[in-house]
């Protein structure tokens, strides 16, 4: 017996899904250096584009200044620092919610929440295209788990109709492979008539949706009533690090005593909280960044429906292009590279069998040129892609 790593990886490279990491050179940014080569690139969650923004930077390091690099500890010994503090009270303020707890990363949080929340003997009730880590914590958390068809209520509430225990709804916001977003109207409906909770994770909506930035319940005007339990990420709209849950004093205070990847991990570096704070005012502010944004995705809608593009319902900065065959979306990718454009293909397990794609991700940091480039580069791809002569081309 031993363990045969050459036959798996062997077999993930005959399957096209072997992974690589594209190696990035360049801070992030719409044109890049990657593996020696300047690409322009949509592939990047930095929807804003604050990851590389000059006033965050100098908050980050006039942070450190202030606060050294390391956390030291975890918030429950002597890790829980001012900025950690003051970012907490800011994103309960800016999620219109009594509280809000900090976490290192959004796998965490989710991982966090929903074990801290059910367990045996509970049900945990979950989109079936949920982010991995939703998924990740439904099954270690020990509850019953289900999932329903892909934001579809009337399968929610089959499967509410047969819980047990206390009953966890858990979504994305929005769709993170799909763009589209969750139909969270008709799921609080759904979960309220079985008392179950709503935990809304919305990693991609925070920044890019809602008025001010604030994410699908911004723009459905859904409270702490409807949505028990509000998840965001800090490392996408927001360009820095970290996650964060809002909901009552109550669920905070839970996970402060029983959420392990809470409780036994170090806080992250405090700079990076000072990072968050200048990052988030410029989110809610500047409101030109999700103008400019919108502007750009129905630009691309339009230009890609014209190429005749399969498009993805969503007017989200999530504009994927679906394929279905992994192969092919690899080789569209690299066709698109050669003409000096990054945009990833994204194959299973990450996203259901037969519906590889290539996730272009648009960002307010990309110029109306840089859009017109991309289109321009598809319309020229996409025909060659059709032709199977050409597919063994680009194999060769
Ligand atoms: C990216 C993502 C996460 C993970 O967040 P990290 O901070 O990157 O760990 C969680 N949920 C969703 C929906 C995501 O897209």
């Amino acid at each position: 017996m031993s363990f045969d790593l050459t036959t798996r990886l062997s077999e993930r490279r005959t399957a096209h899904l072997y992974r690589q990491r594209p190696h990035l050179q360049s801070p992030q940014a719409p044109l890049v250096r990657v593996d020696g080569q300047p690409l322009l690139a949509f592939c990047s969650n930095d929807y804003l584009g604050l990851a590389n923004h000059p006033e965050v930077i100098t908050a980050m390091q006039q942070g450190a200044a202030k606060w050294g690099v390391g956390g030291g500890a975890s918030h429950l010994v002597i890790g829980h620092s001012s900025p950690h503090h003051e970012l907490e009270e800011a994103l309960a303020e800016f999620t219109g919610r009594p509280r809000a707890l900090l976490f290192s990363t959004g796998y965490m949080a989710n991982l966090a929440t929903v074990t801290a929340l059910v367990g045996r003997g509970d049900t945990v009730l979950e989109d079936r295209v949920n982010h991995a880590s939703l998924l990740d914590a439904g099954l270690l958390s020990g509850a019953r788990f289900s999932r329903y068809l892909h934001n579809d209520a009337a399968s929610l509430a089959n499967r509410l109709d047969k819980a047990s225990g206390n009953c966890l709804v858990v979504t994305d916001g929005v769709f993170s492979m799909d763009g589209d977003l969750a139909d969270l109207p008709a799921l609080c409906a759904e979960a309220k008539k079985k008392d179950a909770w709503l935990l809304v994770d919305d990693a991609h909506g925070f920044g890019p949706l809602g008025a001010t930035g604030g994410g699908i319940v911004e723009h459905f005007g859904l409270g702490l009533e409807d949505v028990q339990v509000l998840i965001g990420t800090l490392g996408k709209g927001f360009g820095t690090a970290g996650a964060f849950v809002a909901g009552s004093e109550e669920l905070i205070e839970t996970l402060i005593q029983f959420a392990r990847p809470y409780i036994y991990t170090t806080s992250q570096p405090p700079a990076v909280a000072c990072a968050t704070l200048k990052s988030l005012e410029l989110l809610r502010s500047e409101g030109w960044r999700r103008e400019h944004l919108n502007k750009l995705i129905a630009r691309f809608r339009q230009g890609a429906a014209e190429i005749g593009l399969s498009l993805m319902d969503s007017f989200t900065p999530i504009q994927p292009i679906l394929i279905g065959d992994s192969a092919r979306a690899l080789q569209l990718s690299a066709m698109l590279r050669e003409r000096g454009l990054l945009v990833t293909a994204i194959r299973p397990p990450t996203v259901p069998a037969g519906s590889a794609r290539l996730r272009v991700t648009l960002s307010a940091a990309h110029s109306e040129a840089q859009l017109e480039q991309l289109l321009e580069a598809l319309a020229d791809c996409w025909p060659l892609l059709a032709v199977p002569e050409s597919m063994e081309a680009v194999h060769a």
